[in-house]
């Protein structure tokens, strides 16, 4: 697919294990589980500590990472992750024109958004926009699990799995099928044929599931004040859907009507802008709770899940304080 270089970059391997992302976190996931766990906040560290890691970030549609997860992508990108953008639906349903435009627009517009965020390539799945729900979870595990492999993914940001509160199908169907193909990536009797083309096992162990409805459980709260700038732009790129043409259009109207709004500024693009930064975003990055909590400016939710292993095993510690001679 002649999108999916558009950057032109080579893809990127190589995983480098360490907690270095500046919080405490739990390695243990029923500890970490967001029902009973903790809140922790994560801030951004300086440097590259994710120098040589790999982030994929999979969406349904174009506007869901950028409204919901976007200046967490940007701010792991920014810190050394490369970073890859998975859309799973073709989003034929969302956009002024005909299906067969809509999928032309969304596909344009995802890949000005990606390129705001610094991710380094797209992969486009084009599943039926809104009925995902009728389309083979096992074929949608499969291709991830594919991708999973051959970029090497090391944590994935995507959208709350279990769905609760949710009434896009195309939403918890691809979350779903991310939760499941994060572990089964690391097995090594799953598509075989992937280790007869070269591709090896490697599993997922970091994985943020944003919080995309009210009610979706979360244990972690991302500081995003860093990148903030660059969600603004990536929220102005969805103009098919998600409100990225909203400045401007309301700019329109009001000349039409003889006003004007002075925080939308003189021109099309300043308008888009400004509207997403002071309409648009509130509830997905400002929250009024969230300066109260964490002092915080702009924020992202997400229920995040540290499956990295230990540097050393419960086993191996107790075989170094017990071990004894054989004779
Ligand atoms: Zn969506």
């Amino acid at each position: 697919m002649a999108q999916r270089s558009f950057f032109g970059k080579a893809i990127a391997g190589g995983a480098v294990l360490g907690n270095t992302i500046g919080f405490s976190g739990s390695r243990n996931a029923w500890a970490a589980r967001a029902d009973i766990g903790e809140v922790v906040v994560e801030r951004d560290v300086p440097g590259k500590p994710h120098k040589g890691k790999v982030l994929a970030a999979i969406q349904a549609h174009l506007d869901d990472m950028p409204h919901r997860y976007a200046g967490t992508c940007a701010k792991l990108i920014n810190e050394g992750y490369t970073g890859y953008l998975i859309r799973t639906s073709n989003d034929e349903k969302c956009g002024p024109g005909t299906c067969a435009e809509n999928i032309k627009s969304n596909e344009q517009e995802n890949l000005k958004m990606a390129k705001t965020l610094g991710f380094t390539d797209v992969f486009d799945f084009y599943c039926r926009n809104h009925r995902m729900d009728g389309i083979s979870s096992v074929e949608i595990r499969s291709r991830l699990i594919f991708l999973f492999r051959l970029l090497k993914v090391d944590t994935v940001v995507s959208m709350n799995p279990w769905g609760h509160g949710e009434e896009n199908p195309d939403h918890w169907v691809t979350a779903k099928a991310v939760e499941e193909a994060c572990w089964m990536s690391g097995m090594g009797d799953d598509y075989e044929e992937h280790l007869e083309a070269g591709v090896k096992p490697h599993s997922v162990r970091e994985r943020y599931y944003a919080v995309m409805r009210p009610g979706q459980p979360f244990n972690r709260v991302v500081d995003i004040s860093s990148t903030i700038e660059q969600k603004i732009l990536s929220c102005a790129e969805c103009k098919s859907q998600g409100g990225g043409n909203s400045g401007s259009k309301l700019r329109n109207r009001l000349a039409k009507e003889g006003k004007r709004l002075p925080i939308l500024g003189n021109d099309d693009e300043t308008a888009d802008r400004e509207y997403v930064r002071h309409f648009l975003i509130k509830g997905w990055s400002t929250f009024e709770d969230m300066k109260e909590k964490y002092g915080l400016d702009y924020a992202e939710r997400f229920y995040y899940i540290d499956q990295r292993p230990p540097e050393e095993s419960e086993v191996e510690r107790y075989i170094k304080g017990n071990a004894v001679p054989l004779r």
